[in-house]
């Protein structure tokens, strides 16, 4: 007895004095990353509206970088978180589908930083963060949160980590603030070296739970406007699609905005919570949205239908060590810039991802040449396979049958007249719109190669070819 006592006892302080030193000598920052499913960033304070919904994150893009035009690199929560979570468009990673999953060849950022001596932790809550996705590579702590299971045991063991691996969970089978929980645990054990946290959080996800007192003071009126509304219930089909030729009455519109306002500032107290267990002089933290949501502006509630811009704009916030204070930035950029971005922050560079560039890049004076901005939705809810490319404030859209291949259809939105994307501009002799279907079409059949040569026995037709730029000009939409 006396020897074990007097073991624990030594193994404590070895391990107190080991972390204070080691800890001293790394000046590498610790690195959080937070997620917010859904997240559009015309819904948040520091993206412009007018609803108090994301108070913490606003007072983080005081203190730090607001990316106010941050695409994410799809419009569903696979591909993207995967794109972010391996610096590549999807076609390079191969989680497109639903049942598919990060090619295994390759490298993620915990992978990375792990192998970096940062050490890793994840807390997600979401069916597309399963482990089964590929995205818990490199991950020494990888938990899916489910709010019915409480909190869990410190987590370490191999043993205590399976326990909590449930093989899915369902969309509405979360609870951001046993995320929060889950996360400040982790974030409250010493350890000896750096740090790098991953929150994935899944409240503002369709069904919409009704968050009091936030959803009252968005939207004061009877409790039959609220998410229990039969009629709200029956126009939703159960897949967290309101059918596009369904008229919704203006009260369960703004119903339903009121809702998923009410999920985001529910989301948005949890994410504080996070930040104010945070030392920011040696943290680097980042909060952006997987993709955004469509609120019915093309006639849908959620997201993976068409690739709009509803879908694909999100926040994208940087705070801490070495980020400079209270700056905007304007200048497109693509989630894939996070893994080089974080990366560079991590000193862990000597390998780069090909499709993303530092955001460091902004931190000093001057303005830096835009990157062409890319997204592309080839297995989602919709029947179509999408490319954009957004340049400026010109996105252009090509979209393909998903079963044919066949071209079905080429839009260009001008946000500076149309910021929500309802008319497309398709002006014939405008070559500034030749410019940007040559840079997709280049970019199509890169990504269209990188497919195939990554192994999936699935992918189609869906070449961007000259025959099919022309099958273009038959239809009127170029001459
Ligand atoms: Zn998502």
């Amino acid at each position: 007895m006396f020897w074990s006592k007097l073991v624990i006892v030594a193994g404590a302080l070895l391990t107190e004095a080991a972390w204070v030193e080691m800890g001293r000598h790394d000046s590498r920052p610790d690195i959080v990353l937070v997620t917010v499913d859904c997240l559009r960033s015309d819904h948040t304070g520091c993206g412009g509206y007018a609803r108090n919904t994301t108070p913490a994150l606003d007072a983080l893009a005081r203190r730090g970088v607001k990316f106010e035009t941050a695409l994410a690199a799809a419009d569903w929560t696979l591909p993207s978180l995967a794109s972010i979570m391996t610096g590549l468009h999807p076609s390079r990673h191969g989680a497109v589908a639903a049942w598919a999953k990060v090619w295994p060849q390759t490298q993620t950022l915990a992978e990375r930083l792990a192998g970096r001596g940062y050490a890793t932790a994840a807390f997600v809550a979401s069916v597309f963060a399963d482990p089964d996705t590929g995205l818990a590579q490199g991950f020494q702590i990888y938990q899916v949160c489910k709010p019915q299971s409480g909190l869990p045991p410190p987590p370490g063991s191999p043993s205590e980590l399976a326990e909590e691996l449930p093989t899915s969970v369902e969309p509405r089978d979360s609870d951001a603030s046993v995320v929060a929980d889950r996360a400040i645990r982790w974030l409250e054990q010493p350890l000896p070296g750096p740090r790098f946290l991953w929150v994935h959080i899944l409240d503002p996800h369709y069904p919409y739970t009704q968050r009091e007192p936030y959803f009252s003071q968005f939207h004061p009126g009877p409790a039959l406007e609220g998410p229990e509304d039969p009629d709200f219930r029956s126009g939703a089909d159960g897949n967290d699609v309101w059918p596009g030729g369904k008229a919704l009455p203006e009260r369960l519109q703004s119903s339903m905005v009121a809702l998923y306002d009410s999920e985001v500032r529910y989301t948005d107290d949890a994410i504080g919570r996070i930040l104010a267990k945070l030392d920011m002089t040696r943290t680097l933290v980042v909060v952006t949205g997987d993709h955004g949501e469509q609120l019915r502006e093309h006639g849908w509630i959620g997201h993976g239908h068409s690739s709009s811009r509803q879908e694909l704009h999100v926040p994208l916030v940087m705070a801490g060590e070495s980020v400079p204070v209270g700056k905007t930035v304007a200048t497109p950029v693509s989630l894939v810039d996070v893994m080089s971005t974080l990366l560079t922050a991590a000193d862990a560079t000597g390998w780069e991802p090909p499709d993303g560039a530092p955001l460091q890049r902004f931190f000093g004076v001057g303005n830096p040449a835009a990157l062409d901005v890319f997204s592309e939705s080839l297995e989602s809810l919709g029947c179509e396979q999408v490319y954009s490319l957004l340049e400026g404030q010109k996105r252009l859209v090509v979209r393909f049958d998903r079963k044919s291949g066949a071209l079905g259809s080429l839009s260009c939105y001008d946000w500076q007249v149309d910021p929500q994307e309802l008319r497309p501009v398709l002006e014939a002799k405008d070559s500034s719109q030749r410019a940007l279907l040559d840079t997709l079409s280049r970019h199509v059949e890169l990504m269209r190669r990188a497919f195939y040569a990554g192994g999936d026995p699935t992918g189609r037709d869906i070449r961007l070819t000259p025959g099919r730029i022309e099958q273009l000009a038959a239809l009127g939409y170029l001459r």
